[in-house]
C-alpha cells in the first residue's frame, strides 16, 4: 500500500502517523519525489482501510498495491480449487450443472423434477425452501417442510442438494444439505457469512444485484477467513440501465473472477435472463467464457410455478440444453462427470 502525503503535511502529524503504522507491524519505505513524499507500507495491508487512512489530515491519497483478499486470492493459491460434492467434483476442469425448481412446492413436484434433471445428466438438485421475495405477500417457500421434501428427493434420486439459507439461526436445519446457497440479497449479510465460515459446508455465494467483483470476493473472504474454504462463486446477472431482461448477465465476470480467485465460478442464466427462451444462449455463453458450472431453474409445470415460472425451463427443454452443452463443455476442455 502506498500513502501519498500532502505537500504541506505537518511534520509532527506525519511522525504520529508513521508511529501508528509501525505499531501495527508495518515497515515503512519512504521516498521523496520532486513535490510529493510517499510512504510505502510493507506487511499485511488487508487489515487497513484506505478510507480510514484518508481521514488523516496529512494524507493526500492511498493506493492499494495488493488486493484486500488473501485466502481467495489466486496469487496465494495459483491452482484451481476443486471441491467434491457427494462424489461430484467442481472446478479445475470439472463442470457441474445444478438444476431444479426455484421453490419446492410439493413432494410430487420436487421428486419428479429431481428425477427428470437426473435423467438429463444434472448431478446436483436445487430447490428453495426459504425464499427471499421482494413482496411480503408473495409465496415465501415451505420453510422446514420444504427442506424435508428436498431431502426426500435427495434420498429418492441420490442427488446432492443445494438450497438457500437466509439466517444463521437456520443452520441447524441444514445438516443434510450438501451446498448452502447464499442468495444475491444476502451476499453482504456478514453475520451469515461469518456463521458459515465456522462450518465445513460448501457455500454457493451469489453475486449481489449491484455488487462489484471485489465485493463478491471479499464476501467469500469472510467465509474463508473463518476457516471454511469450500466456496463456489456465482454470477447471476446484475442491475443495469437495461430493462428488457430481468438482469444483465455479466459475462466478463467469469474470466475476471477466475483471474482474481482460485474458487470455482458458476453462472445462473435463469435469474440473469428472467426469460425462459434466453436461458440456453446465456448458458452456452457462460461455458465459452470459462464457467465451472451452471445453475438452471427447471419446473415440471412452469406456467403454474409459485415462483420464477417465466424463467424456468420445462424438463424437455432442459434435456435438450444438456445434450447441447455436453459437447461444448468438452470442446472447452472440461468434463461433465
Ligand atoms: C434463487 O436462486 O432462487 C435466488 C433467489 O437467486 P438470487 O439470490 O440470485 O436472486
Ligand atoms: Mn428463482
Amino acid at each position: 500500500m502506498i500513502i501519498i502525503l500532502k505537500e504541506d503535511a505537518n511534520a509532527e502529524k506525519v511522525a504520529l502517523l508513521k508511529g501508528k503504522l509501525r505499531s501495527l507491524g508495518f515497515d515503512i519505505h519512504e521516498s521523496q519525489g520532486q513535490r510529493q513524499r510517499l510512504l510505502g507500507l510493507v506487511g499485511d495491508t488487508s487489515i487497513l482501510e484506505p478510507d480510514d487512512l484518508m481521514a488523516n489530515d496529512v494524507v493526500a491519497d492511498v493506493k492499494r498495491v495488493q488486493e484486500p483478499y488473501k485466502k481467495a486470492n489466486r496469487k496465494m493459491h495459483p491452482e484451481d480449487t476443486v471441491l467434491d460434492i457427494g462424489g461430484h467434483k467442481i472446478g479445475g476442469g470439472h463442470f457441474q450443472v445444478i438444476a431444479g425448481p426455484c421453490s419446492i412446492e410439493t413432494k410430487e413436484q420436487i421428486t419428479e423434477v429431481a428425477q427428470d434433471v437426473k435423467n438429463s445428466g444434472a448431478h446436483l438438485l436445487r430447490g428453495g425452501a426459504f425464499k427471499p421475495r421482494t413482496s411480503p405477500y408473495s409465496f415465501q417457500g415451505l420453510a422446514n417442510n420444504g427442506l424435508k421434501l428436498l431431502l426426500s428427493a435427495k434420498e429418492a434420486t441420490g442427488l446432492p442438494v443445494v438450497t438457500e439459507i437466509m439466517t444463521p439461526e437456520h443452520l441447524l436445519l441444514f445438516d443434510d444439505v450438501d451446498i448452502v446457497q447464499v442468495g444475491a440479497r444476502n451476499m453482504q449479510n456478514f453475520q451469515l457469512l461469518k456463521a458459515l465460515g465456522k462450518t465445513h459446508k460448501t457455500v454457493l455465494l451469489k453475486r449481489g444485484l449491484a455488487n462489484t467483483l471485489e465485493e463478491l470476493v471479499m464476501s467469500a473472504e469472510y467465509i474463508m477467513a473463518g476457516g471454511n474454504e469450500n466456496v463456489i462463486l456465482c454470477e447471476r446477472g446484475i442491475r443495469t440501465f437495461e430493462t428488457s431482461m430481468r438482469n444483465t448477465l455479466d459475462i466478463s465476470a467469469i474470466p475476471m473472477l477466475k483471474s482474481m480467485t482460485h474458487l470455482p465460478v458458476i453462472v445462473d442464466p435463469s435469474h440473469a435472463a428472467g426469460i425462459r427462451w434466453m436461458v440456453p444462449s446465456l448458458a452456452k455463453a457462460a461455458v465459452a467464457a470459462g464457467a465451472d458450472g451452471l445453475m438452471i431453474e427447471v419446473h415440471n409445470d412452469p406456467e403454474n410455478a409459485l415462483c420464477d415460472g417465466p424463467q424456468s425451463l420445462t424438463p424437455e427443454q432442459f434435456d435438450k440444453l444438456m445434450a447441447e452443452l455436453r459437447p461444448e463443455v468438452e470442446f472447452f476442455g472440461k468434463t461433465m462427470d
